[in-house]
């Protein structure tokens, strides 16, 4: 059990609507605070859409899943985990990124996340746009992870409008540029939609990467889809990255570059959860696009694919295996 200090507000105690709304209700703890240290894994806001190449909103992602998230209760019912009870995680604020200017805004990501790093806290990062996730794991050090990437797109994809532009669609393209993951161990699950053309694939090929389509993980099944890519990842490090689009738009319309023909919120659950037994040194969820949601139904998943991920981050969600 974990300092009082570290336990969520109680939907119990305090209405779950009222209060100032943090990441799962956990305690707030900016840069300086003098009880930083003892965070095990910090939730960090990525407040940012400067890569987007399609519909923007994802900078108002952290803020509606700060909301969504008061939602969400202790206990994992389908696995046991009981994240608040096993590590001390908190609420560490927003990276203070620009609205203008890609280069800069990027860099104060970077060193939001170093500096957690560097207190000794494991970063569960929320988006913002996919570009962020390139930010964050040039904060990481250590050995390259492995990759274990949910998203109907492989974000590999060449520099759009004819430059060398960095974008929401090409971060793992330019993190394996720069040597900050290893393509050996990562795996890439979800993809689907119109292409245009082999280029992302192929790469991925040459990379090294393992892609498993929507198609290829409906066919061999989740469990067996989720094995594969822990088997590939090893007893090394492994960086776990969401993209909520990885979801079919019934389930998460609020997004920016959304696919149809997905798996529902459940099988998308399950995948995570199936998961269990990565080391897993930071992970995040990016492309909540709330001005694109409906009903704050993309916000809701969000949220619980969050806590799932706090499930996969705990000591005790590392040993869960789905029966
Ligand atoms: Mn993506
Ligand atoms: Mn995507």
């Amino acid at each position: 059990m974990t300092d009082d200090f570290f336990q969520p507000v109680s939907g119990i105690t305090l209405a779950r609507y009222a209060g100032v709304p943090t990441f799962m209700r956990l305690p707030h703890l900016p840069p300086g605070h003098p009880r930083r240290a003892e965070v095990d894994v910090g939730l960090i806001g990525m407040p940012w859409d400067g890569g987007t190449s399609n519909r923007p909103g994802a900078r108002h992602g952290p803020r509606a899943l700060r909301d969504a998230s008061t939602m969400i209760r202790e206990m994992n019912r389908a696995t046991g985990v009981e994240p608040f009870k096993a590590m001390n995680i908190a609420d560490l604020g927003d990276a203070a990124m620009s609205p203008v200017g890609q280069d800069g805004a990027l860099a104060a990501l970077t060193d939001t996340i170093r500096a957690a790093v560097g207190d000794g806290i494991r970063p569960l990062s929320v988006g913002g746009d996919h570009l962020c996730t390139l930010a964050v794991l040039r904060a990481l050090g250590g050995p390259p992870p492995g990759l274990v990437l949910l998203d109907s797109h492989t974000d590999l994809f060449p520099p759009y409008f004819g430059g060398a532009a960095l974008t929401h669609g090409n971060p793992f393209r330019q993190a394996a540029a720069e040597g900050l993951i290893d393509p050996a161990r990562s795996t890439m699950i979800g993809m689907r939609g119109t292409a245009y053309g082999t280029d992302d694939f192929d790469h991925a090929d040459e990379l090294g990467i393992r892609i498993v389509t929507t198609d290829r993980m409906l066919q061999d099944g989740l469990a067996d889809t989720a094995a594969l890519a822990r088997e590939r990842a090893g007893q090394g490090p492994v960086y776990l990255s969401f993209d909520i689009d990885f979801v079919d738009p019934a389930f998460a319309p609020g997004t920016g570059t959304p696919e149809v023909g997905g798996p529902t919120s459940q099988q998308a659950l399950t995948v995570l959860r199936a998961l269990a037994g990565l080391d897993l040194v930071g992970a995040d969820l990016v492309e909540v696009s709330p001005p694109f949601d409906t009903g704050g139904i993309t916000s809701w998943l969000g949220a619980s694919v969050l806590f799932e991920l706090l499930c996969l981050m705990a000591p005790q969600g590392r040993s869960f295996k789905v029966a």
